[in-house]
């Protein structure tokens, strides 16, 4: 018994190390990709892609810990592809050493330059627009127009967010540090701060329902949680209960940020992995990414839901989020400065 025991343990630590290395042997027909977006969003993708090119996708989701996890597999990681949401995840990726450049006419064809990174680390695939909501009852149309506004002791005490440190946030404020310069983004952040109604907490949907509640008037949201609000029977009062308004209009658009990829600097599957990504950021590709999150195409040209049309087309902010990403340090410690979450 003893001896058949340790001979089965044996083979165990054997297979083990042998499937730890099989996704560097089978490198001709897969692509491996470690994923902070939920399977079900992409998943469908990676069928398609499969049954078009008959290479296999598998994809790992991860809630945290992706760079830790790349840093510790070194070289040996299995991984091709990262996927995740927002410019912070993508530079903290990068600026850790764990991408690689890429340079291919479809990306450059197809994304526009503000959506990736000048020297080709990643990839914007989708874009959320970061915009204001406000209570239908409480405040008439076109009483609040910017993120400028924000500031205004008029709102004092009628607006919620979430923190000032969450990566959503913190790209606004790097976006005001880019357009107003450090001093005008502190008294901005500053300003915003004094006319919270309560101390940030919660996502952003639990602002939309601080409004429907009566806690503040006006908040700031990206803008696919309107659509997630009205699938959901709870919180459909939520989103009805606000304005869709999408800010500096007549100036210099709307803050925009990013879902996106990048492609690992010891991707076993290179040649794949690129085949994988041009797929995503094709006509396709790009229907099927933004039909199941309610998100806009980064590429000109695909067809918006019907959400997105109901509320018409806008002006974007053309910064690009590679400065978003310079900014970014800074905004994080302006938020401690100006006491934002206290
Ligand atoms: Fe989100």
């Amino acid at each position: 018994m003893k001896v058949n025991q340790s001979y089965s343990l044996l083979g165990a630590i054997v297979i083990s190390g042998v499937m730890g290395l099989t996704p560097l042997l089978a490198s001709a027909d897969e692509v491996n990709v470690y994923s902070y977006r939920k399977p079900k969003l992409i998943d469908p993708m990676f069928a398609e892609f499969t049954k078009q090119t008959g290479i296999k996708v598998n994809s790992v989701f991860a809630k945290k810990g992706m760079i830790e996890r790349l840093q510790s597999e070194g070289v040996n990681s299995p991984a091709d592809l990262v996927f995740t949401v927002d410019i912070g995840r993508l530079s903290d990726i990068k600026n850790a050493g764990l991408t690689q450049s890429i340079s291919s006419k479809r990306f450059s064809n197809d994304i526009p330059d503000h959506y990736r990174d000048p020297k080709g680390h990643w990839f914007g695939l989708t874009t959320r627009a970061r915009i204001i909501v406000a209570s239908t009852e409480r405040v008439k149309p076109g009483e609040i127009m910017s993120y400028e506004d924000l500031a205004d002791p008029k709102w004092k005490g009628r607006i919620c967010t979430r923190s000032g440190k969450h990566p959503y946030m913190v790209a606004l404020t790097a976006s005001m540090i880019a357009h107003h310069g450090e001093a005008g983004a502190k008294t901005w952040l500053a300003g915003l701060k004094n006319n919270l109604a309560r101390k940030p907490q919660g996502n952003d949907r639990a602002q939309v329902k601080a409004i429907k509640e009566g806690e503040c008037d006006v908040a700031v949201i990206n803008h696919y949680y309107m659509a997630k609000m009205l699938k959901d029977p709870e919180q459909v009062p939520w989103a009805q209960s606000v304005n869709v308004i999408f800010p500096n209009q007549s100036g210099r658009g709307t803050h925009m940020n990013v879902s996106g990829m990048a492609l690992t600097k010891h991707a076993p599957n290179k040649a794949d992995a690129i085949k994988l990504m041009e797929f995503l950021a094709s006509d396709q590709g790009q229907k099927m990414y933004v039909k199941k999150n309610g998100e806009y195409p980064v590429k000109a040209g695909i067809p918006w839901n019907d959400l997105q049309k109901s509320w018409g087309k806008f002006k974007e902010d053309n910064l690009s989020l590679a400065v978003i990403a310079d900014n970014r340090a800074t905004a994080i410690r302006m938020a401690d400065q100006v006491g934002y979450n206290n």
